[in-house]
């Protein structure tokens, strides 16, 4: 696999003068991971965000939507409205990278490349503010909160959004990943699940631990859910669509000879379709309290689903669309043959307004780290090679040679294709 020369690009017209301002978006991405700031706390981040639209030609800039969330409108004459964004939240991880920028913070970290976005996004705006000549419509930018618990968009649509910007006819929306620089991947239809997380509350009696016969214990009860909802993806079909439910947390008890009254259970589901999401939500109901009634438990078991992420689903024909303008842009678009089991809140958007909406994610570590066969190994699902760390990882460390540019000319790319003067 060969990567493109920096410059490559089909829309040279939108990355005019983008070689000499590379350095600074470089360093905007360096000065937001060394300041992380986690979901609805993105101050800072949102106060350079805005300052940075405002100093360029044409933004209209709206602050403190659905808490830290900023959007721009730039109008440019007539034509499409697109809408273009960025998420900026970081996560509770404590920084092992011993970058020379990386956190100052305290155990928060940009541990999955949302300052990469955020830093990609604000080239692409100062782009589009230094070339009008080369486009005509409107873009949105948007700048949201709170991805990582699911809520940063749901905020800022809640707070009126759509009242302040004019409607868009696509959503678009990428993310930074550990493959080699210049690949993009992604797929039409579902592209990632749905995901929510479960509170399972399981009463039990509490006593002694050696007469468990006068006892309901909700630990050997937890074990037994555990166990019978493992068993539950098994049985669904097609396997590549099946629901993810997986065990994260179980708390109870507290001494060995002890009882506990009650058991919790933290879960993680994640769906692929709403039939499927309704049918397993409906199923770890049934199955939690019919095991609760087989334990003889004293009272009935809760279920609660909280943090919800909706499932991210990339229009067919938008997504043809960019896939081909990325690869006129001179990008490897890899075509994932089934849907990953990570999510996002971007479909927010799209689903809000009505609009189609289309994510792909994006290599940001140099292609050399990967060898050849890098990409091969990849598609085939092979691991990182040593060294390269995924997103979530105190490790991950996109490049910013890589991925700073990389984002910012995969956004222009796209645009380009619905905006462009012809
Ligand atoms: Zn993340
Ligand atoms: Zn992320």
């Amino acid at each position: 696999m060969s990567t493109p020369p920096s410059s490559e690009t089909v829309s040279p017209a939108l990355t005019l003068g983008l070689e000499d301002r590379l350095e600074h978006w470089q360093e905007v991405y360096r000065d937001l991971h060394r300041h992380p700031e986690v979901a609805f706390a993105e101050t800072r981040t949102a106060a350079v965000v805005a300052q940075t639209l405002r100093a360029l030609t044409g933004w209209q800039v709206t602050e403190g939507i659905g808490g830290t969330g900023v959007a721009g409108v730039l109008e440019n004459g007539e034509g499409p409205t697109i809408l273009l964004r960025a998420d900026m939240d970081a996560l509770p991880v404590a920084e092992a990278t011993g970058l020379s920028y990386a956190s100052v913070e305290q155990g928060v970290m940009h541990a999955c490349g949302h300052d990469v976005h955020t830093a990609s996004l604000l080239g692409a705006c100062a782009q589009l503010s230094a070339n009008p000549q080369a486009w005509s419509g409107t873009v949105v930018a948007v700048f949201q909160p709170a991805e990582e618990v699911g809520s940063g968009a749901r905020a800022m649509l809640d707070d009126g959004l759509l009242d302040l910007i004019p409607p868009p006819e696509v959503c678009l929306g990428q993310h930074v990943a550990p493959f080699p620089g210049g690949v993009v991947a992604t797929r039409p239809g579902v592209l990632m699940a749905a995901s929510d997380s479960l509170r399972l509350t399981l009463n039990g009696a509490g006593g002694h631990a050696s007469s468990p016969e006068r006892a309901v214990s909700p630990v050997v009860l937890a074990a037994a859910v555990i166990m019978r909802l493992q068993t539950y993806s098994a049985q669904q079909a097609p396997l590549s669509l099946a629901p993810v439910l997986t065990p994260g947390a179980v708390n109870a008890g507290q001494a060995a000879n002890v009882i506990p009254d009650q058991a919790e259970v933290l879960m993680s589901l994640r769906t692929f379709t709403p039939e499927s999401r309704a049918k397993t939500l409906a199923a770890v109901e049934r199955i939690v309290r019919a095991e609760a009634e087989a334990s003889e438990a004293p009272e009935p078991p809760t279920v609660e689903a909280f943090n919800p992420f909706p499932v991210t689903v990339n229009d067919e024909a938008a997504a043809e669309r960019v896939m081909e303008s990325l690869r006129g842009s001179g990008r490897t678009v890899f075509t994932l043959p089934a849907p990953m089991a990570g999510s996002e809140d971007f479909g927010e958007f799209g689903t809000r307004i009505g609009c189609p909406s289309v994510f792909w994610h994006f290599g940001g570590v140099p292609a050399q780290r990967f060898g050849t066969d890098g990409l091969t190994a990849l598609a085939q699902g092979g691991g990182l090679p040593e060294g390269v760390y995924a997103n979530h990882s105190p490790f991950f460390a996109p490049d910013p040679e890589v991925a700073v540019p990389a984002g910012i000319r995969q956004l222009l790319g796209v645009a380009d294709s619905w905006i462009a003067r012809r």
